[in-house]
Parts: C-alpha cells; structure tokens; sequence
C-alpha cells in the first residue's frame, strides 16, 4: 500500500470537495483513487432509470475521460481484481458504482480506506445535488441554471463546431439536431393564488413540474426558474420539431385538470441557441417571445427568430425581463 502522509490525505480529502459541479467530482475522487491505491483502472458509472448505465468516468493510464456507456459493464463486475463499491441515492436507491480494478486486488484496509473516502464524497454528493434542486418541484433551481449555462454553452458551441465532435454531442443530445430554449410562464398565477390560495397554487407548481418531466426526454435540461416561470433546453432535429414539442407541452398543460383549481394555460417564449450565443442575449430572446405570447392572449407559443423573420419583433441584444410584467 503506498505510505502516504496525514498532512497529504487531508489535503487529498479538501480537493475532493473543491468542486461544485459533479462531474469534476467524480475526476477528483478517481484522482485521490489513484493516489491512495495505484489500480490498473477505476470508474464511475451511474445507472439510468431502466437501471442501464447511461455514462461513466474513468481512470486509465493516468488519463480521465467521460463516455456514454458503451461498456460491457456486466462483465467488468465479475473481472478478476475489481472491487466495487456502490454510490446510494438518501432514499436507498443504487444510482450507480465506482469499480476499482487492481492487480493484485486491494487489500482488506485498502477496500476500508476507500469505503471511508467514498463516505467523504457520497456526502458531499448528496448536499451538492441538494443545493441544486428546487425543494417544492424537484427541479434545477435558477442557481444551477446560471451555473450550467455558460458550460453548456461551451459543450454545445464544440458540438456545432466540432468536426470530429461527436463525443461531445451525444453528451448533450444525439445526431444532427439543434439547441433550443424555452422560457415557460404560467398565465395569470396570482389569480390561482388569490383564488385557490398559495397551497393550491404551490400543488400546481409540483404537477405542472411533473409534466415537464414526463413531456422532455431526460437529457434535456429542466429548471424552475424563478416563481412561476421555467425554463427548458432541449435538443431536437430542427425548429418546427422544437415548436411541436413546445406545443404538445402546451396542450397538456391546458388538458390537465388541476385540483380544485381546474384549468391552468402558460405561454412559452422559444429561441435557437447558436454557436454564438450568449447567456443574456439567449434569455433576452426568449424574454421577448414569451412577452410576444403574453401580448397577444396568453396561452401560445412564440418564437423569437420567426417573430423577428415576420417584422413582428425587432432583433434585440440582451435581456428584457419585460415578460414578466406583461398585463
Ligand atoms: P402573467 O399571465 O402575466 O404571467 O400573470 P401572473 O399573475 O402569472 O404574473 P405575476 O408576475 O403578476 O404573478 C406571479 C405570481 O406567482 C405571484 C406570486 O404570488 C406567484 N408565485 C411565485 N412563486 C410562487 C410559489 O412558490 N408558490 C405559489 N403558490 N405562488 C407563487
Ligand atoms: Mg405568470
Ligand atoms: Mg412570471
């Protein structure tokens, strides 16, 4: 076992919890892996809903890298020398495994020490992801949405631009589509609220939130923005499918008979993320197409590159927030 000094496994642990953002995470802990028992390999990968690997990070030769799992992961389990260690969501649920494969295979107090490391990092896991969610909905919360953005932009700008980029793309959606973001808000929310009460009103918030859910695939990405308003970006072949999933979003909404409070509508402002795009220049146009949809009778979808192609908006740079005063 390699001999390492109290002063230098504090330090590793302190790395450990450096990051916010869980991927970095995970590179972190394979890292203090790495240095704490020198495997030939170790990885993390977490399972889907239908209990499939859907990606993993690994350690090898020194070098880190993310992939969707194209991994023969049954096999990896039974291999000669891999210990692995579940990683538990609070409410018991396996969310995936790390697997550290050594030659010869780690000792009793190595498989401690890790088990005790992995305590570390599961904590912090579970009060980063905490922090993240909205606690009424379940949603990302506005915080993680200003956090995520800039680097999705940057993932997403490498996916248009990348020739050889296909790795990066299937990370944030597959084939040759596009980017889209929708801002969703709901109409006239303080009349449910004055009406029904803010516990109704909060009910509906929780419903509608489920049916973003169901209606978006799970790699699109789904945040409670502020109080009644949403926003979604999703990644689809090309407009008119990014109008029909907006669209098929809507229609739910408005067949969907809330508790006590009956029918609810919500107007929804699309604009296409570009290579080029900013965060403020992206939340402006769809700002203004939702101020569009809000204008002109609630319950639509507008779509800002189509309202500016037919002289019904003025291209703008930056955001508005005009939107959400619209009466
Ligand atoms: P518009 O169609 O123009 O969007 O009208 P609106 O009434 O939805 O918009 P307005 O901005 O006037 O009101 C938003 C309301 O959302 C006011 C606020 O009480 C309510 N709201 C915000 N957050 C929450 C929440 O967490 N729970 C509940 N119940 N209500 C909330
Ligand atoms: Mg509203
Ligand atoms: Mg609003």
């Amino acid at each position: 076992m390699n001999t390492l000094s109290s002063p230098k496994i504090v330090r590793m642990i302190a790395a450990l919890t450096d990051h916010r953002d869980v991927n970095l995470l995970e590179a972190s802990l394979l890292k203090t892996v790495a240095d704490l028992c020198t495997p030939d390999w170790a990885m993390i990968f977490h399972v889907g809903e239908d209990d499939m690997p859907d990606c993993s990070t690994s350690l090898r030769d020194g070098v880190i890298s993310q992939t969707d799992c194209a991994e023969p992961f049954a096999e990896l389990f039974s291999t000669e020398g891999v210990t692995s260690f579940p990683i538990m969501s609070h409410a018991h649920k396996v969310l995936g495994y790390l697997l550290v494969h050594r030659t010869p295979r780690l000792s009793p107090e190595q498989q401690s020490m890790l088990s005790d490391l992995f305590r570390v990092y599961d904590n912090y896991l579970a009060v980063l992801r905490d922090s993240q969610i909205d606690r009424l909905t379940g949603l990302l919360n506005r915080h993680t949405f200003d956090e995520q953005l800039d680097r999705a932009l940057g993932l997403i700008r490498r996916a248009y631009r990348d020739n050889a980029g296909a790795e990066n793309k299937r990370k944030v959606g597959e084939g040759n589509g596009s980017f889209f973001m929708g801002e969703i808000d709901i109409d006239h929310f303080k009349s449910v609220n004055d009406r029904f009460g803010h516990l109704h009103g909060d009910e509906v918030l929780v419903i509608l939130a489920r049916i973003l859910q169901s209606t978006f695939r799970k790699t699109d990405l789904i945040y409670r923005f502020g109080g009644e308003e949403f926003v979604v970006i999703v990644y689809v072949d090309d407009r008119g499918d990014a109008e029909m999933t907006f669209e098929r979003l809507r229609r739910s909404i408005e067949n969907h008979a809330f508790p006590r409070v009956g029918q609810v509508t919500i107007s929804i402002g699309i604009t296409e993320i570009r290579d080029t795009s900013i965060p403020v220049e992206l939340l402006g146009h769809a700002d203004q197409a939702l101020y569009y949809a809000k204008t002109h009778g609630r319950n639509q979808v507008s779509f800002y590159e189509a309202l500016v192609a037919s002289n019904e908006i003025l291209p703008t740079q930056g955001a508005t927030s005009s939107s959400m005063n619209a009466k």
